[in-house]
């Protein structure tokens, strides 16, 4: 054996250790951390090491040259995107999932039952978004694959619509594919299904800075498809104004015609969680299949996201997912294996973060991460709107907050500022372009966010336009 593989095997009890002395460190001074890379010279690759360094050497040299240039993503001034933290729980699951190394696939024993801990973790999950039961779930690496999961099943339920099954077959012929503003990375799924992203028929959004589906120009364009069978894409919160589809309208246009639903709901699902919020997602236990991603407001660490897929389609789902000439796998509908499931075979055990948390918070301390990150957008959205030097490009529907500066003749400045503010390394946010303007969005996902996080960033904010005033 190699002399540092058996030195570090056995030392592993200091080595681990070490390591978590300074995650501790890490984690207890994230406030601190600066939020952007400011210096990004990451200096000379290493070689490949001849009989390797050990551990606690290649930590130091991780510590010198990555470690200073890692930012606080993780912390409460981390606003770009749509970034979650991770709560205690949670790393205190990811860090025994890496421990206890199971490769998740089944419920039956095929040499690990992992999977239950996984099936249990989708229960709470339905329990916390108030869903029913009748959907069957599993985890994969973030909204993406989940979206490419739910319109995977979407695509061989549209081919048996059409006498076809397309895993067997391959696509052919267009499908007819209806959105209004869907996420980049369902179209991207379009793409990699071989559903092609140009088939997409774009719907209008509803009237009045909205980026919601337009319900009558909906059910106008489904007309037109006279009888075809679809895939409707709809929005549990955009990106740009977390806006939400009519779910209850559309569950209505699912009574009389014949499409397959799906929900990107990655981040906006969790306004269920809300008593004053919930209404958002009134109507979405209706659809067919539903993205949420974990690794945003659930606050685990990535990758975790999930997808929900009506227990009634689980024919298509392995249909599209089995791995059909592996007979040593066994019978994929009579020993439930998420081998069969989903596009991945082997797997980490990604639910046993979120179950962490899921147990030791549970449904009030969600509601009340989901609760304070709103109040938070809803405050600073305020500030934005009573302020001499910025507004708002949409209303504040949930937990981000989409803004510019006043001046419309300043339109150049926008990117100036949002480098300046990054550049301080004390918050992080990103740009973005609504309604004919470049803009800068603040997310707010991470439970550890506070009031005196936005009354900095705000009084860092006017500082700095006056600067390039
Ligand atoms: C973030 C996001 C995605 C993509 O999720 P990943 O976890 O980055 O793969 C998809 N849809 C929506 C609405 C999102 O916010």
């Amino acid at each position: 054996m190699n002399e540092h593989l058996k030195n570090d095997s056995a030392n592993i009890g200091y080595l681990l250790n070490i390591i978590k002395e300074q995650g501790t460190d890490y984690l207890n001074s994230i406030e601190e951390r600066v939020t952007s890379v400011i210096n990004n010279n990451v200096s000379e690759k290493q070689e490949l090491p001849e009989s390797g360094l050990g551990t606690e050497e290649v930590l130091q040299i991780f510590n010198k040259k990555f470690e200073p240039i890692m930012v606080g993503s993780g912390g409460p001034r981390y606003w770009g995107f749509v970034t979650g933290g991770a709560t205690p729980a949670s790393v205190a699951g990811d860090w025994l999932a890496t421990v206890y190394d199971q490769n998740t696939q089944s419920v039956t024993g095929q040499g690990d039952i992992s999977a239950s801990i996984e099936i249990e973790t989708i229960q709470l999950l339905l329990k916390l978004l108030q869903l029913p039961e009748s959907f069957l779930g599993g985890f994969v690496s973030g909204a993406t694959m989940s979206n490419f999961t739910c319109l995977a099943v979407g695509r061989q339920w549209l081919g048996k619509e059409q006498g076809r099954d397309i895993a067997k077959e391959g696509i052919s012929g267009a499908a007819k594919i209806l959105t209004a503003t869907p996420h980049s990375s369902s179209i991207k799924s379009l793409s990699l299904l071989g559903l092609g992203s140009s088939n997409i028929i774009k719907i209008k959004t509803e009237e009045g800075n909205r980026e919601a589906i337009h319900i009558q120009d909906l059910e106008e364009n489904i007309l037109k498809l006279d009888g075809e069978p679809f895939i409707l894409i709809s929005s549990g919160g955009t990106v740009n104004t977390v806006d939400f589809d009519d779910f209850k309208a559309i569950s209505r246009l699912k009574e009389k015609y014949n499409f397959w639903w799906h929900i990107d709901a990655a981040f906006g699902g969790f306004a269920a969680c809300s008593e004053t919020h919930h209404h958002l997602v009134e109507g979405w236990e209706y659809a067919d299949s539903i993205t949420v991603d974990c690794h945003k407001w659930l606050n685990v660490p990535y990758e975790s996201a999930v997808f929900l897929i009506k227990e009634q389609y689980k024919i298509l789902q392995v249909e599209t997912f089995q791995n059909s000439n592996a007979p040593y796998l066994g019978d994929p509908l009579e020993n439930f294996s998420y081998l069969n499931f989903l596009p991945e075979n082997s797997r980490r055990l990604k639910a046993l973060p979120a179950w962490f948390s899921l147990m030791a918070y549970g449904k009030e301390g969600y509601q009340e991460i989901v609760d304070n990150n709103i109040a938070w957008a809803k405050q600073f959205g305020q500030l934005i709107e009573n302020s001499l030097d910025f507004k708002l490009l949409a209303p504040v529907r949930l937990n981000t907050v989409c803004f510019t500066l006043k001046d419309d003749a300043k339109q150049d400045a926008v990117g100036r500022f949002l480098e300046k503010l990054n550049n301080t390394g004390k918050v992080f946010m990103t740009p973005t372009f609504y309604n004919q303007h470049k803009g800068v969005r603040a997310a707010f996902v991470n439970w550890m966010t506070s009031e005196k996080d936005i009354r900095q960033v705000f009084d860092l904010m006017n500082e700095i336009i006056t600067e390039i005033k």
